[in-house]
C-alpha cells in the first residue's frame, strides 16, 4: 500500500463537500428536513443513524443521482445541487454533469462490478470512456490500484469468482481510478460475509491514513471511532447530532444518539 500523501490535519477553512439547508422529499414523503453539514479536505466525515433516516438519499445527493428540493450543495466549489436542480443541470451539458460527477467516488452496499469485465476492465472502464485515458496509461494506474487494494494477483478475474469482500475492493479501486476529490461510501460493508469486513475497512482506512476527504455511512461504529474526525448522527431527515468522533461516541449529548448507539452496539 502507497504513502504518497501524509494525512494533514483537516482543514475546516476550505470544505471539499458543503451541505446547505437541504430539503428533499418523494411525493408526500420528507426525507430530508434542512440538513447542513461541512466536509474539510482531508477530513473522513461517518454518517450513522438507523434504516430510513435519509442517509443514502444525502449521499445520492451530493453524486448528483438526486436533485434537492431545496437548499444548496458544493462539491470543491462547484455547484451540485440547488432547488431550481432540474433546470440548472438541463442548462449545464451531460458532459458536464457526467465531468463533475466522475471526480466524485462512489461505493455501493451492492458491489456492482460489471460482471462481464474483469476486475482490470471494471477499474479503466472509466478512466478510457469518460476520461478520455490512453489505454495503457489507464491500465498502468489500474495495475498499481489494484496492488494498493491487495488484489494485484486478480487483474484478469471477473466479479463471479471473487469474493464480497474482494469485488468491493476492486469497487474502491474503480472509483479511486478517476482521481477523486471525494470518495462516498453507502454501507459499504452491510452485504458482506463478518469474515470479509476486515479487508474492505483495512482499505478504508489506509484511504484515510493518506489523506482522501470521505463520507461514509456504516454502522461499524468501532471503524467510525477509530478512522473518523467526525461523527453525524441522522434521525428522520434530520442531522440530529455532530462532532468530533470521540466525543459524538463517547458522551453523545442527545436522547436519540445514546439509545441508537446503545442499539447497535
Ligand atoms: P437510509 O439510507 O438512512 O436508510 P434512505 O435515504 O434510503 O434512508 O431513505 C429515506 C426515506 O426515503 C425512506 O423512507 C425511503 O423509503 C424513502 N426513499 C428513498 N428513496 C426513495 C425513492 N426513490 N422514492 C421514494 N421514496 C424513497
Ligand atoms: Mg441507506
Amino acid at each position: 500500500m502507497t504513502t504518497e500523501q501524509r494525512r494533514d490535519t483537516p482543514d475546516p477553512s476550505n470544505p471539499v463537500v458543503r451541505i446547505e439547508g437541504v430539503h428533499k422529499s418523494f411525493g408526500r414523503t420528507k426525507v430530508l428536513h434542512g440538513v447542513s453539514l461541512d466536509v474539510a479536505s482531508g477530513e473522513v466525515s461517518c454518517l450513522i443513524g438507523p434504516s430510513g433516516s435519509g442517509k443514502s438519499t444525502m449521499l445520492r445527493c451530493i453524486n448528483h443521482l438526486e436533485k434537492v428540493d431545496a437548499g444548496r450543495i458544493w462539491v470543491n466549489g462547484e455547484m451540485v445541487g440547488y432547488a431550481d436542480h432540474g433546470t440548472y443541470l438541463q442548462e449545464l451539458h451531460d458532459r458536464e454533469v457526467q465531468r463533475r460527477r466522475a471526480r466524485i467516488g462512489m461505493v455501493f452496499q451492492r458491489f456492482n462490478l460489471f460482471p462481464h469485465m474483469t476486475a482490470l476492465q471494471n477499474i479503466t472502464a472509466a478512466p478510457i470512456g469518460v476520461a478520455g485515458e490512453p489505454r495503457k496509461e489507464a491500465e498502468e494506474n489500474a495495475r498499481s490500484l489494484l496492488d494498493r487494494v491487495g488484489l494485484a494477483h486478480k487483474a484478469a478475474a471477473y466479479p463471479r469468482h471473487l469474493s464480497g469482500g474482494q469485488q468491493q475492493r476492486v469497487a474502491i479501486a474503480r472509483a479511486l481510478a478517476m482521481r477523486p476529490q471525494v470518495m462516498l461510501f453507502d454501507e459499504p460493508t452491510s452485504a458482506l460475509d463478518p469474515e470479509l469486513v476486515g479487508e474492505v475497512l483495512e482499505v478504508m482506512r489506509d484511504l484515510a491514513a493518506n489523506g482522501m476527504t470521505m463520507i461514509v455511512v456504516t454502522h461499524e461504529i468501532a471503524f467510525a471511532r477509530e478512522v473518523a474526525d467526525t461523527v453525524a448522527f441522522m434521525d428522520d431527515g434530520h442531522i440530529v447530532e455532530h462532532g468530533s468522533a470521540r466525543a459524538l461516541i463517547e458522551t453523545p449529548q442527545h436522547e436519540r444518539t445514546r439509545s441508537f448507539l446503545a442499539r447497535v452496539t
